[in-house]
């Protein structure tokens, strides 16, 4: 004999009932089958929302229960389009009789735990008849037993406790008489022994199931659901979860206690001692292998976690004073005092000082345990030994579970080192001596990244979630969004690193999913994206409050930069290749990377020099392993590169200037770049970096420009000033030429001092050859005193700006 508990969706519709039924089919050809059923899914949260509705006078219960009785109408005439009438006449008198009890709870005004538990009984009652009556429709040698009269427990309304005794006795009693191939079950209802209707708990189904195989030791328990077995963590939650094997009763007791709901807790209790395996199965894929529960050590192999799981809805109470210190008794009253109010305790924890006992229970017990604590502790409240009892809300507890945690070192060090990277803050911790369960409190906001964070340590052979947010999809931001989606595959494959794209903004529309946009068709998703605005785009992010969350700012624009410092605070690492922040005022800067350390957000701005080449980053590496910069020299202007190369005694130039901003290297204001701002900026950043304390006002700026140029009030007057001043530039070009030498606008840094300028570059020096927009950077330090470092390439682009901040993405996946 096997037992087989179905659950409210694989009862939820008349397409999953001819699933149940299927499978109910295959079974009882080779032995005969007990099949425990839930009501149809969803029904108990109706029924109570109903008695709700009722008990509040409010007269929307009638629609209520008119829907739960239009649902149970349809599923049966569509499962059997011929019902013969004693079916019909049933079924309506069941539906009346909930009727009747509405109507009741409204007329009083009241809903007792008794009559809560009396109106949800109907959802199993009205589901059990359904299917037995299906499968007797078609030909299956198929009964209906009520389980009330076979399960009997005390008065505990909601949640009683079985009497095994009387149970165990009626239960073997019925089936050593029962000879049908199937019998149907309602789960979650029983008798009390004054013969009142009871239940055994939400979700108490698996429980009826449990307690029927163990009463008969039936060789299995099966218990059919809507996912593929017990899985590393809800996978409702946790979209990389996958199902686990094998789990010992241990585990899947502490999973289920913890929050895996698809399990009961109570539900291991009845069949562990007997031995009787747990089988975990998908009604929607009945293929797939599920999970298995036994007494078997499954540690054999080398996996140590099992599972990660999580309790909402917590709070976690306080009681702290001096007075507690040394004096025996005190947790012994506590305890007793919550007994009294039966509030259950999930978690304790108390500091060696005995200086506070701090424990966790569910938040709508918070009320009752505060008022019974506070009474209880009166007199030591009021001589000031301990203080008013503190609670806090909106808690969540998640824990990692394993039998053979404890066998293993560092496995706690890893899942807080992996919380407090995501700047997860944890509350209280609570490791039992056996060392199957690290459970931790954290807010209630936190609990889907928490998991998720804890599991990619844990459970995704060391891969990482990258979640990308880029503002700004012009030119540069178009090309990474192109490079993103071409290495996507190759970083998953290679790297581990899973890139997701979560947001999208230009200046006008922003658009986000949390599973990751599509990268093919982002541009007309995004041209019908809601109204984009900054603090839209950053409260959105922190809303998803995903972990390893990247924004990446590809705009040259001020107002975002000036709210990089709340992203930080958010633990949101930040990717820029606008260079304003970096080169704003020292304050603001150090300020930035201040953030960054604190709450371990990188801040990473690569392409503020040199687009993509690999600057700022060498430097860094430099005097991380313990060098000294002594000077810098650098070309860092393609714009300036591209009009010094372009210009001679055949050209005129002003017309040089024009073209560099035709072809796009100049600013829309070309003087940005001429009057040396832009390099300044640059050899700014480099010279903060390297460690000094500098302001873009200490940078000299010896400007190659005239008067007359530099005075000029407006984009065309400058350009008015260059024609009237050929004379200027050409003179620069013939004493260069003279001198056998290039014109290059080269910014230096030397003993804590910076400037910028136009520079003769003899013949030989490794500036001479620079061609286009190249860039050149030459580190003479400590290590590299007479022959520099050099690195050189082209230092504009998009192509390479948008690899250079995708390096800076996959820096941070690195990390
Ligand atoms: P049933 O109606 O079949 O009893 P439940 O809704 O009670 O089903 O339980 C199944 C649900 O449990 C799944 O759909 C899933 O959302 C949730 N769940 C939570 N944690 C886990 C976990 N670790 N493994 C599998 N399912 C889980
Ligand atoms: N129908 C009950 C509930 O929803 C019992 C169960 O489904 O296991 O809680
Ligand atoms: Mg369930």
């Amino acid at each position: 004999m096997n037992v087989l508990k179905f659950g409210g969706t694989s009862v939820g519709s008349t397409e999953n009932i001819k699933k149940v039924i299927q499978i109910l089919d295959n079974y009882s050809k080779e032995d005969s089958l007990i099949c425990v059923v839930s009501a149809v899914g969803g029904i108990t949260d109706k029924l109570l929302k109903a008695g709700e509705l009722a008990q509040n006078k409010n007269e929307s219960y009638l629609a209520e229960y008119k829907l739960i009785k239009q649902i149970h109408l349809d599923i049966l005439s569509e499962l059997i389009p011929n019902q013969n009438e004693a079916s019909k006449e049933y079924l309506e008198s069941k539906l009346h009789a909930l009727k009747s009890l509405l109507d009741g709870i409204y007329l009083i005004n009241e809903l007792s735990p008794k009559t809560s538990d009396k109106l949800v009984s109907f959802g199993e009652q009205l589901s059990s008849f359904i299917i037995a009556e299906t499968m007797k429709s078609y030909g299956l040698n198929a009964v209906r037993k009520n389980s009330q009269e076979l399960i009997i427990t005390n008065s505990n309304f909601s949640k009683a406790e079985v009497n095994y005794t009387l149970t165990n006795h009626n239960i073997r009693d019925y089936f050593k008489k029962a000879n049908q191939r199937i019998t149907i079950l309602p789960g979650f209802i029983s008798t009390s022994e004054s013969g009142e209707v009871t239940t055994l708990g939400r979700g108490g189904s698996d429980f009826t199931a449990a307690i029927v195989a163990a009463a008969l030791q039936v060789n299995r328990l099966e218990i059919w659901t809507d996912v593929s077995g017990m899985y590393t963590a809800n996978p409702k939650l946790v979209k990389q979860a996958f199902p686990i094997e094998r789990l010992s009763y241990q585990e899947a007791m502490e999973l289920s206690h913890f929050g895996a709901k698809v399990l009961y807790p109570p539900t291991v209790q009845p069949v562990l001692d007997l031995g009787i395996p747990i089988h975990i199965k998908n009604t929607m894929q009945p293929e797939a292998s599920g999970t298995i529960i036994t007494n078997e050590n499954t540690n054999g192999n080398s996996t140590t976690a099992k599972g990660i799981s999580n309790i909402s809805d917590i709070a976690l109470l306080t009681l702290q004073g001096n007075g507690m210190v040394g004096i025996p008794g005190f947790s012994k009253r506590l305890f007793e005092t919550l007994a009294q109010e039966k509030i259950n305790v999930i978690l304790i924890t108390q500091a060696s000082s005995e200086h506070s006992i701090c424990f966790g229970i569910d938040e709508k017990d918070a009320e009752k345990a505060e008022k019974a604590i506070n009474v209880s502790f009166e007199n030591e409240i009021s001589l000031h030994k301990i203080d008013p009892i503190i609670v806090e809300k909106d808690l969540s507890i998640v824990a990692l579970i394993g039998d053979n945690m404890k066998n293993h070192q560092g496995i706690s060090g890893r899942m807080f080192s992996a919380l407090g990277k995501n700047n997860i803050n944890i509350r209280a911790i609570a490791q039992g001596a056996s060392e199957k369960n690290i459970s931790t409190v954290i807010a209630q906001k936190d609990v889907k990244k928490a998991l998720n964070t804890i599991h990619e340590r844990f459970f995704e052979d060391q891969s990482k979630q990258l979640n990308v947010f880029i503002t700004g999809v012009g030119n540069v931001g178009e090309r990474l969004v192109e490079q993103i989606k071409q290495q996507k595959k190759f970083l998953k494959d290679q790297l581990k690193i899973n890139l997701r794209v979560i947001g999208l903004s230009n200046s006008k529309t922003m658009i986000f999913n949390d599973s990751g946009l599509s990268l093919k068709t982002w541009k007309d998703d995004l041209a019908t994206g809601e109204k984009a605005t900054l603090e839209g785009f950053l409260e959105r992010i922190k809303k998803f409050n995903l972990r390893n969350s990247i924004f990446v700012d590809v705009t040259a624009n001020e107002q975002v930069s000036n709210i990089y410092a709340d992203y930080l605070k958010e633990n949101i690492a930040i990717v820029a290749c606008n260079k304003i922040a970096c080169s704003s005022d020292y304050e603001n800067y150090n300020k930035l990377k201040y953030l960054s350390r604190k709450y371990n957000a990188p801040f990473l701005f690569e392409t503020n020099v040199g687009a993509g080449l690999p600057i700022i980053d060498t430097l860094n590496n430099l005097i991380a392993s313990g060098d000294k910069i002594t000077s810098i020299q650098a070309v860092l202007s393609g714009s300036l590169n591209f009009v010094f190369n372009n210009f001679d005694d055949n050209t005129k130039f002003h017309d040089v200037v024009k073209q560099a901003q035709a072809e796009g290297y100049t600013e829309p204001d070309p003087r940005i770049d001429l009057s040396g701002v832009d390099v300044a900026r640059k050899i700014l950043i480099l010279a903060r970096e390297s460690g000094t304390q500098m302001n873009l006002e200490d940078i000299e700026n010896e400007s190659f420009l005239t008067t007359s140029n530099l005075k000029s009030t407006s984009v065309d007057d400058f350009y008015k000033t260059l024609i009237s001043d050929e004379a200027h530039f050409q003179n620069l070009y013939a004493s260069a030429k003279a001198n056998n030498c290039q014109l290059k606008y080269v910014a230096e840094f030397n003993n804590g001092k910076a400037k910028v300028g136009l520079k003769e570059i003899p013949q030989g020096h490794p500036f001479y050859n620079l061609k286009g927009k190249d860039n050149i950077v030459m580190f003479y330090t400590q290590r590299y005193p007479e022959q520099p470092m050099i690195i050189k390439g082209a230092g504009a682009g998009a192509d390479v700006t948008a690899s250079g901040l995708f390096a800076d993405i996959i820096r941070i996946g690195n990390k």
